[in-house]
């Protein structure tokens, strides 16, 4: 089974819109331990997302569940896989050479040319100089690992620059997403200039792909997929069943937006997993009422439970800025995917095919 595990909630960083509630919490190694144990308890597969915080504030908890696991996974045949979401500011060679034969897959939180202004250290120095360098030494060891940015309204002027950057940098995977929560606030006029810099950012990703070049950036490319795979991206919301998170003390919830609510507590790592609750609790998610009858219903992501919970605080209701967001999102998408098979259709095909196939 898949768990995300919450190894601190402390971080060296203080990101405007970041949604973690910070504290000097950190797992102890026999929380981790447990927790990988559970992992390999259920399936064929074992996985771990190494998450906090800040995880590589524990790079040693890192290294320990790496050694039980690889060990695990020889003893019992069961697969291991390993990815970790960090800020970059601590990586190194050591790390990223265990974290390579690992195989393990590392999404970097950097915004772009945007990085100054939401993601600053927590004493307010800036982090982009230094990312820039920390992204350089992870591609050289790592080249497929993505870079994660995360749009606010300050941001959104510097979007579609922030996609050529990153691609320029070297990042074959981007994902661009807008940030959400009670520190944000996007009003129409940033909502506007979000929809110019999407038709922008679809100008250059067509330029790629005229020039044969290796890019994919998410959520654009992601839509255009489902599309011609005929997918339903709420279909990918499954609370709590496919990949729980597990907190410092090792609690178990079925997603991080509900961390903390003990009427979602799905259990512990030592006590096991309530698989009644979780059955109880991944059939309460639901399409939003308020989508009912929408074109766009198969085409929309509006029914994360957890994106819901933190934008509206009820699982089952999507705030208003996502469904605008969805709507330019879709339309921008289903613009850029037709052109690009009118220019070619059999590399569309190969391309979004492939793409579809590896997922
Ligand atoms: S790096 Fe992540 S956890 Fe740390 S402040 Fe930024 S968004 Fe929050
Ligand atoms: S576009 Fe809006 S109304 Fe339509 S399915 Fe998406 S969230 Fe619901």
């Amino acid at each position: 089974m898949n768990l995300t595990l919450h190894l601190t909630e402390n971080c060296n960083m203080d990101c405007l819109y970041c949604v973690r509630e910070k504290s000097p919490k950190d797992m102890t190694e026999e929380v981790l331990i447990k927790a990988c144990d559970l992992a390999f308890s259920k399936g064929t597969r074992a996985g771990l997302c190494f998450f906090g915080g800040e995880p590589l504030l524990k790079k040693d908890l890192i290294f320990r569940a790496l050694d039980y696991c690889t060990e695990k996974s020889a003893e019992s045949g069961i697969r291991f896989d390993c990815k970790m979401t960090t800020n970059g500011t601590l990586l190194d060679e050591g790390f990223l050479e265990r974290a390579r034969v690992s195989h393990m897959g590392i999404g970097l939180s950097f915004d772009g040319t945007t990085q100054d202004v939401c993601r600053r250290f927590s004493d307010g120095r800036p982090t982009a100089a230094l990312i820039e360098e920390k992204a350089g030494l992870l591609l050289k060891y790592m080249p497929d690992s993505t870079a994660l940015a995360t749009i606010a309204p300050q941001a959104v002027p510097y979007y579609a620059q922030s996609v050529r950057y990153l691609h320029e940098l070297g990042f074959k995977n981007i994902s661009m997403v807008i940030a959400y929560g009670k520190k944000v606030s996007w009003t129409d006029d940033d909502l506007d200039i979000l929809k110019e810099q999407l038709s922008l950012t679809c100008e250059y990703l067509k330029e790629l792909f005229v020039r044969g070049e290796k890019i994919f950036v998410g959520p654009v490319f992601s839509k255009i997929r489902e599309c011609i795979s005929d997918r339903n991206p709420s279909e990918r919301c499954h609370l709590g069943v496919r990949q729980m998170p597990v907190t410092p003390a090792g609690d178990l919830y079925p997603c991080t937006s509900f961390i903390g609510d003990r009427d979602y507590l799905l259990g512990n790592v030592f006590d096991g997993i309530d698989r009644t609750k979780v059955m109880e609790i991944a059939k309460k998610a639901s399409v939003p009422e308020s989508c009912e009858g929408c074109a766009l219903i198969r085409r929309c992501t509006n029914s994360c439970g957890c994106s819901n919970r933190m934008n509206t605080g009820d699982e089952n209701i999507i705030s208003p800025l996502q469904c605008t967001y969805e709507r330019m999102l879709i339309e921008a998408s289903d613009a850029l995917g037709e052109e690009l098979y009118r220019l070619d259709p059999v590399r569309f095909s190969k391309v979004f095919g492939e793409s579809a196939r590896n997922e």
